[in-house]
């Protein structure tokens, strides 16, 4: 099998490593944040900066820090509203392809110091039955790849430590509330020129209206993320969600060394051993994995977050969240943690979980969109990371697509010898940006189909969908190339759009199979001629959930 694009990915000596974190010990020399009112009455206002990014998390953190690597003697101005750490419930697992990107933008050390856990793969579990799907072996021979789970609000601070030690880099607490530019007549947005700023807190005394206009030399880089105000500018209308993550922390003894494996067999021999004697070091099935189990309402996840912390998510289907007025939401998740759990068989995980449930005060939900790239954009800016493009989170592959798109757009600009002409010259502009959507899209294409196809299966609202979710579990779990493949898909590491496809289609005609022998135990009944309709009605369906979505992000 052929893995494109391998680069070296170095051990961590400190890693796995507890508190207390010194994110800030990483990066020498860090400047000051700039505030709203420092920035306005001193130079900083007056300097002429080549770039401009909006937004301080994983994906403009990064851009910033490897633009300012790039051209050492030009100066950038990184927009952030808030500095102090983010305590949300996103992009806490990083797949083996997103590290691999830190790596390339000269940030392999972010995931030391701050407890960070090694991720080997995944391990589902679904009606009593139980698969590990590792990530793949690198081709150096040095074992499988790996990723990492962590506090998602460690991470970009230690990004944002690794921009504040870059001289070259303003950092700036600010919002930034428009962009300047000139639009068409129906009022897109054609050009962008520079940024309105206002204070980040509304208290503040300046109004928005007439905050200062920063105009760059160069581009205006848009990474304002998730709740992005100015993806409006790409996407006429908001997109609904197609269903919401609810998530709470699980906390519990550290994982004792002694069940650290690498690779499929130490799994196979953990399982085996909780499954015989019940012993548990940690209310994770498999520890240092992505946990999913499928019996729920939706898919529930389980990945640590540090060696004494897992993250539980629990998916919800639809656009609507259950409302938590009268205890609606968790009566329904308490229903979805119970059925997914007590049918993984795993000792002690349903208690576990209900008690963690029971016993936090606050539950977060946000929504699981898809809103796929765009080529047109306007001229002088560019959107980036969940700002550009979204995926359902199941796959944990959005900071892996982010940070891909940081790799291969700063490759382009460095090739760049005048920064002015990409904001005079729009043929400049205009190529990069193909070349950029060009090279950016097998990889994009196969992390965000995969996850909205998969998050279908997993969630199954029907029969069809169901027998699918069956078929697809039976599919991965016959080892070699219908286990590593899909694994590659999962981990960012291979961006086959085809071979995607082939192994999606393989998956519906097991389905077919499992239906007209009568083999499946998620769609039984009929006779004969029915089982034969309903499985040709089946590969409708599945075709139905992968097309359109690839059709999508097939768009320019
Ligand atoms: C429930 C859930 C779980 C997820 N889990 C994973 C996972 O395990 N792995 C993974 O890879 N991805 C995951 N994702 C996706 C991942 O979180 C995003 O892809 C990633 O955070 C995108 O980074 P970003 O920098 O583009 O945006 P964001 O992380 O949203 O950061 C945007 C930044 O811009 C700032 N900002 C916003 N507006 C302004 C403004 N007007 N002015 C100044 N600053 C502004 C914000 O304060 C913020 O710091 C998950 C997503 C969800 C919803």
């Amino acid at each position: 099998m052929t893995v494109p694009e391998i680069f070296s990915l170095d051990e961590n000596p400190d890693w796995p490593t507890q508190g207390p974190y010194e994110y800030a010990d990483h990066y020498s020399s860090q400047r000051e944040v700039v505030s709203f009112d420092d920035f306005i009455k001193t130079r900083h206002a007056r300097e002429s900066y080549d770039h401009v990014i909006i937004g301080a998390g994983p994906i403009g953190a990064a851009l910033a820090y490897k633009l300012a690597r790039d051209r050492p003697d030009g100066q950038l101005l990184l927009i952030e509203k808030s500095w102090t750490e983010p305590d949300r419930i996103v992009g806490e697992l990083m797949q083996p392809a997103g590290c691999q990107a830190m790596e390339r933008l000269g940030l392999g050390n972010v995931f030391s110091g701050i407890g960070a856990v090694p991720v080997h793969g995944y391990h589902i579990a679904y009606s009593g039955r139980h698969l590990f799907v590792p990530y793949m072996e690198r081709p150096d021979g040095h074992g499988r790849f790996r990723g990492n789970s962590f506090h998602h609000g460690r991470l970009v601070m230690n990004l944002r430590a690794a921009c504040k030690a870059q001289a070259n880099i303003t950092c700036l607490e600010a919002s930034a509330v428009e962009l300047i530019g000139e639009t068409t007549k129906n009022g897109r947005l054609e050009t962008v020129h520079g940024v309105r700023l206002g204070p980040s807190r509304t208290t503040d005394e300046h109004g928005t209206s007439n905050g200062p206009i920063v105009r760059p030399r160069g581009l205006t880089f848009v990474c304002d993320g998730i709740m992005s105000q100015f993806r409006k500018h790409l996407h006429g209308s908001p997109v609904e969600p197609i269903s919401h993550f609810c998530g709470f922390v699980l906390e519990h003894e550290p994982v004792a060394n002694s069940t650290y494996f690498d690779g499929p067999t130490g799994a196979t021999e953990h399982l085996a051993r909780v499954g015989e004697k019940g012993v548990r070091e940690n209310p994770l099935p498999m520890p240092h994995n992505g946990n999913v189990l499928l019996d729920g309402v939706g898919p529930v996840l389980l990945y640590q977050m540090s060696e004494c912390e897992t993250r539980v998510l629990a998916d919800i289907p639809g656009s609507l969240l259950p409302s938590e007025a009268g205890g609606h939401l968790r009566r329904v998740l308490r229903q979805s943690l119970e059925a997914a759990a007590s049918k993984s068989h795993f000792p002690g995980l349903q208690a576990q979980l209900i008690q963690a449930l029971d016993g936090s005060r606050r539950i977060r939900c946000i929504g699981s969109r898809f809103i796929p790239a765009t080529g047109k954009s306007a001229h002088g800016a560019v959107w980036l990371g969940d700002a550009l493009n979204i995926r359902h989170p199941l796959t944990g592959g959005g900071m892996t697509v982010g940070l891909w798109d940081v790799v291969i757009l700063t490759d382009l600009l460095a090739s760049t010898t005048s920064i002015t002409a990409l904001s005079e010259d729009p043929s400049t502009l205009r190529r990069i940006k193909a070349q950029w959507h060009w090279r950016r899209r097998p990889r994009a294409l196969v992390v965000n189909v995969l996850s909205v196809a998969l998050h279908a299966l997993f969630a199954a609202d029907s029969q069809e969908l169901g027998l699918l979710r069956e078929a697809c579990f039976d599919y991965l779990s016959r080892g070699s190339r219908f286990t590593m493949e899909p694994s590659g898909f999962l981990s960012g590491l291979l961006p086959s759009p085809m071979l995607l496809l082939f192994h999606f289609f393989s998956v519906a005609f097991l389905a077919i199979r499992l239906r007209i022998t009568g083999r499946s135990t998620a769609y039984t009944g009929g006779s004969l001629l029915v089982r034969i309709y309903t499985a040709f009605y089946t590969l409708y369906v599945a075709a139905s959930v992968i097309l359109p979505v690839m059709w999508t992000e097939l768009q320019p």
